[in-house]
Formats: structure tokens, sequence, C-alpha cells
């Protein structure tokens, strides 16, 4: 039977590690229990937040509503062929433990995005991406229920609209979808992506052999190298996403810094690293009383211990200000206020 909860903590259940409380919450286990949150007559009007393994958010003071938590688990076997498998997972499987399923069966696809935190349902949210590959390339639907009406969904691929850490659940249909399953299409005969970052180094020193496995072992050691632990130093991973500016522009400011990474996005565009830029602006490593910017890595911001939302909204604002003023550039935060 479902339970909503009142007042309630979300402290444990965002990485950040914010001390707010949600009006009313509820972690609903199947689709119906997702429509008796929505038919609650004592509920009508009152504000929705979808909330996975709070991985990705900044609660910036108490919900004044219901928090959905859905917790929809499970991971099937939906169809096969010679090439490819079709799994489907509920929302509320952890994301990482779907990924060391297909690894252990050597369906590949999604072993370069081992160690996301998060569970299923939020990955084709933002199409999570990490060494060269994105969600969106093993997505093959999603499945949901749309908030205003309780009618049921299904997106293909190309109707989700993914993009570089986007989709059409951030943009058209934030805030009015929950995603209950995804169903994801792996490879029989994986396609090893090894290139990207220290991946090939870190196989060819520890493994005698390319493959899946090795990969999601290889990308995990690196990930807790270069990655807070968000167990011990609260972060919600990068908290901005890397700047899409003109080509032009990306090459003027290449003439000025000879050393400023520089990625290829499309014809027109380029993608610069948000990392070195707020790493130029003196940013890495610097405290400021309960918050902070990792040592390591200039895109994670640190809770301390104790600190307010308003802190961590305080610097990412100075943050974005100072790489504006010293290399004209908007970076965009990838974490979603709430
Ligand atoms: C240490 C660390 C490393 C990270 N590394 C990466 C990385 O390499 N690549 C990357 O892309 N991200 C990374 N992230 C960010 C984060 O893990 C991902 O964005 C992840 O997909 C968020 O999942 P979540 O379940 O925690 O979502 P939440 O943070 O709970 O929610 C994120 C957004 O998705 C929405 N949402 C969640 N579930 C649903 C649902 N069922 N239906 C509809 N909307 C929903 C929420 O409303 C919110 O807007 C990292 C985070 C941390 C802490």
């Amino acid at each position: 039977m479902l339970t909503i909860q009142t007042n309630y903590s979300l402290k444990q259940l965002n990485t950040f590690n914010i001390d707010v409380k949600a009006k009313y919450y509820a972690a609903p286990t199947s689709e119906d229990e997702i429509l008796e949150i929505l038919n609650d007559e004592s509920l009508v009007g009152v504000p929705r937040f979808i909330l996975g393994g709070g991985s990705n958010v900044l609660f910036t003071g108490d919900f004044d509503g219901i928090v959905i938590h859905p917790q929809i688990k499970g991971i099937e076997k939906i169809d096969e062929d010679e090439n490819h498998i079709w799994l489907c997972a509920g929302a509320g499987v952890v994301w990482d433990i779907f990924v060391s399923y297909c690894v252990k069966n050597n369906w590949g696809g999604v072993e370069n995005l081992s160690f996301i935190p998060g569970n299923v349902g939020a990955a084709p949210v933002q199409n999570i991406g990490a060494y060269g590959v994105e969600a969106k390339s093993t997505i093959d639907e999603v499945y949901g229920i749309y908030l205003e009406n309780g009618e049921p969904f299904c997106l293909n691929n190309a109707e989700c609209e993914f993009g570089y850490r986007d989709s059409v659940f951030k943009e058209e249909l934030k805030g009015k979808a929950i995603i209950t399953e995804v169903t994801f299409k792996l490879n029989k005969k994986p396609v090893y992506i090894t290139h990207y970052g220290n991946v090939e180094e870190e196989l060819t020193k520890n493994y005698s052999k390319v493959n899946v496995q090795n990969i999601r072992k290889a990308i995990i050691t690196i990930r807790e190298r270069k990655l807070p632990d968000p167990g011990k130093l609260p972060n919600a991973g990068s908290f901005f996403k890397n700047p899409i500016v003109p080509v032009e522009f990306a090459e003027n400011l290449k003439q000025k810094y000879e050393n400023m990474p520089l990625f290829a996005s499309d014809k027109k565009h380029a993608k610069l690293a948000a990392g070195w830029l707020i790493e130029q602006c003196g940013w890495k490593g610097k405290r400021i009383a309960n918050v902070g910017v990792h040592e390591h890595q200039a895109l994670v911001l640190i809770n301390y211990g104790g600190a307010e939302a308003s802190e961590l909204t305080k610097l990412a604002a100075d943050i974005q200000q100072s790489v504006k003023e010293k290399f004209y550039v908007e970076v965009e935060s990838e974490v979603n206020y709430v």
C-alpha cells in the first residue's frame, strides 16, 4: 500500500546532502501507485517533483509540494536477435546495477557509463554521458506517465530529442512527465570505445585483454581516482556543462590561449572544457566557508559539511560571472535547481 509521508527529510536523498524537507513524499513501486498519487484529491494543485537518486539536483529550500520518488524495479529481457538484445529496466533500478548486469552478460553499449550515480529513470533526462558514450546510443524507448492527465506515453529514441546533456524531458516535458521504464538495445557483439580520456592507457597498463568487463573496471578505477565520492564529500558530479560556442569564436579564443582544450561539436560549433575555463579563473581547490571547488576537478562543487544551498548557488553564480568576464563565455549549470 502506498503511503504519503509528510514533512519528509530529503537530506539522505540528495548527494549534496542539503538538509531540506518535502511537505509530502511518496515512493511508488508501480504505475498504479503513481496514478494513485496523481488521482489523490487532497493533492490537487500541489507542486510535484520527480526524484531519482538525487545525484543531479540542488534543493534550494524545503519543497512545498510532493516529491515522487519512483521505485519501480526489475530488468527484463524483452527481445533479441542475432546481434542485439532489448532490455527493459524500471525507473527505480540503480543505474550502475543495470550497467553491471549488462557487462556481466557481455552485452555492450553502456560499459563506458559505468559508475555514474543515479537511477535508470533519470538516464534519459540529461542523456547521461561519459568517456565518449551517451545513453542515447542505447536507449530504444522511454515509457512514462504525463503528470497532468495520468495518460501513459512511449517515446522512441528520436522523439526523446536527445542532445548534449539534454532531452525532451529537460525541455518541453520538463516537470510534466514521470518516466517509469526505459528499454535499451544492447550489442551482443560489443564495439569498444576506448579512445577517450585515459581509458586506453589504463587498459594497456593493467589488463591483457580489451572487453566490456575490463573497460568497466578501467573506467571505475579512473573515476574513483578523479572524482570525489559523494558519500565522503557531498557533490553532484560536474556542476557545469561544457559550453558549445560558434567555431569562429572558439578559434579566436584558441589563438589567445594556445593550450585551451577544444573539441569538435558540429560543423558550426565547438565544445570548450568548462573545467579548464573555471581553473583559469583561479577557482580550482578554492574553499569558501562550507563549500568549495574540488582540488582535482574544477567542475565539481563540494559541500564540506552543513552547507546551505544558498552557499552553493552563490559559489556557482560567482564562478559563472568570472568565466564570463574573462572569456565572454556562459557556463550553464548541469545540475537541476529545485
Ligand atoms: C560523483 C558524480 C559523478 C557523476 N558523473 C556523471 C557523468 O559522468 N555523466 C553524467 O551524465 N552525469 C554524471 N553525474 C550526474 C548524475 O549522476 C546523472 O545526471 C544521473 O543521471 C542523475 O540520476 P538521478 O537518478 O540521481 O537523478 P536526480 O538527480 O534525482 O534527478 C535529475 C533530474 O531528472 C529528473 N528525474 C529523475 N528521475 C525521473 C523520472 N523517473 N522521471 C522523470 N524525471 C526524472 C529529476 O526531476 C531531475 O530533474 C554524476 C553525479 C555525481 C554525484
